[in-house]
């Protein structure tokens, strides 16, 4: 699906995932549901791209419907894989991954949890955070916003006005107003980093489980955080 902002394209799902085509190639943030490599495929084709121009596999965290097709797109594109350390033992599959935070304080949630199938390893080929991102495209940084999961990362495009790609960070509802992600519980970790994000300079915001917000963006966090501070 179009965005509003010129080369970012959104892969529709019941986890969105994110196309990014740049000077130097092409980025997925996130690879949505697991066996669904098929719409990323989709959506390369109707802009003129391939799979094989996809270069940089940039996860958010750990949780399989963010990594689902992070294997097959890895090996079918030759793309290097970016991901936190924190989360990266559970994206190649060595430690079970964490179940988002309100899992943990409503435990009937947790066979839902178990219902979203299983992503395949893969290996992570480079670590990032905010303060090393080699192997980012050079217009594309790191901020983190632990809470989700313990290594869970948002990106920030440079590119009209800056894009913020939240992951499950926050979402957006309807009316362009933030809310924590779902499944997020009321942590401190989370508020904390939802007003991280709010000192960065974005003008939009892509999320995985709702429309994005096309204009003024940041300032739907600083919102947020007022409330916080009240
Ligand atoms: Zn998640």
């Amino acid at each position: 699906m179009e965005t509003n902002v010129p080369g970012v394209h959104e892969v529709p799902g019941m986890s969105r995932c994110y196309v990014v085509d740049g000077d130097q190639g092409v980025t997925l943030i996130d690879t949505g549901m697991p066996r669904r490599a098929g719409k990323v495929a989709e959506v390369l084709a109707r802009i003129g791209r391939s799979i094989t121009d996809v270069n940089t596999i940039a996860i958010t965290h750990s949780h399989p419907d963010h990594v689902g097709n992070a294997a097959a797109l890895k090996i079918a594109a030759q793309a290097v894989v970016l991901a936190s350390p924190a989360d990266s033992p559970a994206i190649r599959g060595e430690t079970p991954t964490t179940p988002p935070p309100l899992f943990g304080r409503l435990p009937f949630l947790r066979p839902l949890f178990r219902l979203v199938p299983k992503a395949a390893p893969v290996d992570v080929d480079r670590m990032i955070d905010e303060t090393s991102a080699a192997g980012l495209p050079e217009d594309l940084r790191v901020i983190d916003t632990p809470g989700h999961t313990p290594g869970h990362v948002s990106y920030l495009l440079d590119r009209a006005g800056g894009v913020l790609f939240a992951g499950d960070a926050a979402v957006a509802t309807r009316n362009g107003e933030i809310k924590r992600g779902y499944f997020n519980a009321p942590l401190d970790a989370i508020d904390e980093s939802i007003r991280h994000v709010a000192e960065f300079d974005f003008e939009v915001a892509f999320f995985a489980h709702s429309p994005g917000i096309e204009r003024g963006a940041r300032a739907a966090f600083q919102r947020f955080v007022e409330v916080l501070d009240d």
